[in-house]
Formats: C-alpha cells, structure tokens, sequence
C-alpha cells in the first residue's frame, strides 16, 4: 500500500465528571492496564495516550484529557475543551449526586465545544464501579432512553477496579468520530 493511502489521526477525546467518580482509574487502566488504588486530586490537567489501529490504514493517537481538582467547580473553561472531538461523562453507580450532575457536564460540552461543521461532538456515557452492586438504580430501558434525551451516542457500565466495558467504550466513541470525519 502506498504510504499517502495511511492516514495518522490524532484525537482529543475529554473526560469529565464529579470527582471521585473514577476518571483516573478508568484512564489508567485503559492506557497503562492497571488500577488505580489511591486517591489522589491533584490539580490540573493531565492527559495520556493511547495509539489505536482501528484498520490496516488508520491509525488514531487517542488523547485522553483527565481533569483533576476542577471538577468541583461543576464546568471547566474553553481552553480544557478546545479542539476535543469526543468525550466522556463519567459518574458513581453508587452515589446519586454524581448521576445527576451527569446532565450538566452534558450541557456544559454541548455549549462550549463544536466540530468543524459546527455540530455536537460525540459524547459517551459511563456508569463506573459496576463492580460494587447496586440495587434499584436504572434499567436498561430507562438508562437507554436517559441516554436518548441527553444525545449520548451509547452508554457503558465500567469497573476500573475488574477491567470491565472500557475498551468497549473507548472503541465506541472512536467509531462515531470516525463516522464524523
Ligand atoms: P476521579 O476523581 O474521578 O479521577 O476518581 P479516581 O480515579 O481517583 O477514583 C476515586 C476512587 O474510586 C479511588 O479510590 C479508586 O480506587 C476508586 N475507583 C475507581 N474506579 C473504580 C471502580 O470501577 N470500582 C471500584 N470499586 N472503585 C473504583
Ligand atoms: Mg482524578
């Protein structure tokens, strides 16, 4: 194959959500493939990459955009979401505030960033610690109908802890910016 046939796409992809929601151990695990066991808020902006060949002439380097200690504030300014192209909207299956707050980081995407041609970008939903049973909290007909009124492409119950539905995820949110190139 000839080497103009190759194409190298390099991805901003943002994760956001309350704090303690797991956001660096998803990261982690993901890029690195281990746990995160402590707890730890530093301030700033951190990000890792992950180089993906999604077929025999693509090849995306995945930069994924951790936040750590601006959470608190609920939004995070323009410069943190200039140029992403997708995004993550992280919260606790096992507390409920970090749920709700899951609308506002929605929000807060929508009016701060854009593609090129002006839409939405794609934005995925993770229901994290899937490990830690939780009983009564959404079924899946209520969280896919969630997920429909809030314009997440998909959703994922992960678990940085068991490994559990990320690499899913992240391939998901892949596809659809692919499919907006
Ligand atoms: P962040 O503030 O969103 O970056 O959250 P952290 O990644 O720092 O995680 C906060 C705490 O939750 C840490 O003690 C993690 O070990 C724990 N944690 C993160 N993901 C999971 C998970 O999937 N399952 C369980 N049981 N604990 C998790
Ligand atoms: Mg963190």
């Amino acid at each position: 194959m000839a080497d103009e046939d190759m194409r190298e796409l390099l991805y901003k992809v943002l994760v956001v959500g309350d704090s303690g929601v797991g956001k660096t151990s998803l990261i982690k695990r993901y890029v690195h493939g281990v746990a995160s066991d402590k707890y730890k808020a530093t301030i700033g902006v951190d990000f890792a990459l992950k180089v993906l060949q999604v077929n025999e002439n693509t090849t995306v380097r995945l930069q994924l955009w951790d936040i750590a200690g601006q959470e608190r504030f609920g939004s995070m300014t323009r410069v943190y979401y200039k140029e992403a192209v997708g995004a993550f909207v992280v919260f606790d299956v096992t507390r409920l505030d970090t749920f709700k707050a899951v609308k506002t980081w929605k929000e807060d995407i929508d009016a701060k960033v854009f593609l090129p041609d002006g839409s939405k970008i794609p934005v995925v939903l993770m229901a994290n610690k899937c490990d830690l049973a939780v009983e009564g909290f959404r079924t899946q007909e209520e969280m896919q109908e969630y997920c429909a009124n809030m314009g997440f492409v998909s959703w994922f119950e992960t678990s940085a802890k068991l490994n559990k539905n990320i690499e899913e995820a992240v391939n998901c949110l892949v596809q659809n910016i692919l499919e907006k190139e």
